[in-house]
């Protein structure tokens, strides 16, 4: 079923969530770990990220360091399609822009089709890791409103061969990716809510958005969104802080902000447990204030870990 049919049919806010697939070398039972203990929260659908080719630099025994490039979580169109035959949730698979030629895009589109998935995140993806700069496949997608315009062209039976006449029409329906605090690369909110604008306008039925910790900042982005014309469901992302790591982690890499209030209690923290413990208060407080607000779904970035996530939504819906 697709996301928007889940929030069109809800009673109340929906629960949804997010994992990664597992480390190449482990198994796929590492994955349903995280995944059993929310289930009995009735996810409407659960998304599985897509993670680009990694350079590594390898020793050579001579003392030299060859670069090859490597996938650490491969599968996550087969991992959408065993999730959704093994507990019958409906999943979200992302695909990205990186590495993807519009040949590649339109091979991956038509698994997800034949494995019966209704959705697709579709998404840009970052720089490869140690560049600066974003750089598409050379026919491939520089930025996510034109992979929607793709996808869109499949649901109406275009694809890349102009051999192919009466194509099936594919039905997917598309999410993209929105930013509170605007993404970093955008020259300020108003250029970047044209863009995504842009990526509604080439056929985006929903906006799932960049994790924040100011409830007030997500409800300021909605207004400006309406206010840009932007009308589908607009699903905010929340991720549970556990350690201290991810005190600078968060910020530094998905370049959002930590209200004082938080960061004041983070301070005060000496252990993983006493962050832990933080970051689970302060999620309830924003679920809470977020189903009041009246959203349509809360989707929850597990990254594997799902026990934080689970105390959240049992104290909180
Ligand atoms: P776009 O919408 O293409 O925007 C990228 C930048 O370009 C923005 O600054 C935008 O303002 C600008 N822009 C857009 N269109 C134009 C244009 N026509 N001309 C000029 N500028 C333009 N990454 C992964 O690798 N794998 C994942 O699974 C993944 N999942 C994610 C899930 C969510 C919910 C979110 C919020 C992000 C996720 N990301 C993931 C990260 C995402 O790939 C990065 O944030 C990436 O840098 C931008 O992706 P996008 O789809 O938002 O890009």
């Amino acid at each position: 079923m697709k996301v928007t049919d889940h929030i069109q049919q809800a009673k109340g806010t929906l629960f949804s969530f997010e994992v990664l697939p597992s480390l190449k070398g482990k198994d796929i039972q590492d994955l349903y770990n995280g995944i059993e203990p929310l289930l009995e929260f009735n996810p409407s659908f659960i998304n599985v990220t897509y993670h680009r080719e990694e350079f590594i630099y390898k020793k050579l025994s001579n003392g030299l360091h060859e670069k090859i490039y490597t996938r650490k979580r491969p599968g996550t169109v087969s991992i959408c399609a065993a999730i959704k035959y093994k507990y019958g949730i409906d999943t979200v698979p992302h695909l990205i822009c990186g590495g993807f030629t519009k040949e590649d895009t339109e091979l991956a589109l038509l698994d997800m089709h034949y494995l019966g998935m209704d959705n697709v995140l579709a998404l840009r993806g970052d720089p490869v890791k140690g560049e600066t700069h974003f750089s598409p496949e050379k026919s491939g997608h520089a930025n996510a409103s034109t992979m929607v315009q793709q996808i869109t062209g499949m649901n109406n039976g275009n694809y890349l061969d102009d051999d192919i006449v009466e194509g099936i029409p594919t039905d997917f329906c598309i999410g993209v990716a929105g930013y509170p605090e605007k993404h970093f690369e955008a020259q300020n909110l108003k250029t970047d809510l044209k863009y995504l604008k842009e990526k509604v306008d080439a056929g985006a039925h929903y906006i799932v958005t960049q994790m924040f910790f100011d409830n007030k900042k997500f409800f300021a982005f909605v207004d400006a969104c309406r206010k840009a014309g932007i009308k589908v469901p607009i699903i905010p992302g929340l991720k549970p802080i556990t350690t201290l790591k991810h005190i600078s982690f968060l910020p530094k890499t998905f370049h959002i902000d930590m209200p004082e209030a938080l960061a004041d209690d983070l301070e005060k923290c000496k252990n993983n447990d006493q962050v832990k413990e933080v970051g689970i208060e302060w999620g309830i407080q924003q679920t809470k204030e977020l189903i009041a607000a009246g959203v349509p779904c809360i989707h929850f970035y597990t990254m594997g870990k799902s026990d934080a996530v689970k105390r959240i939504v049992s104290n909180s819906y």
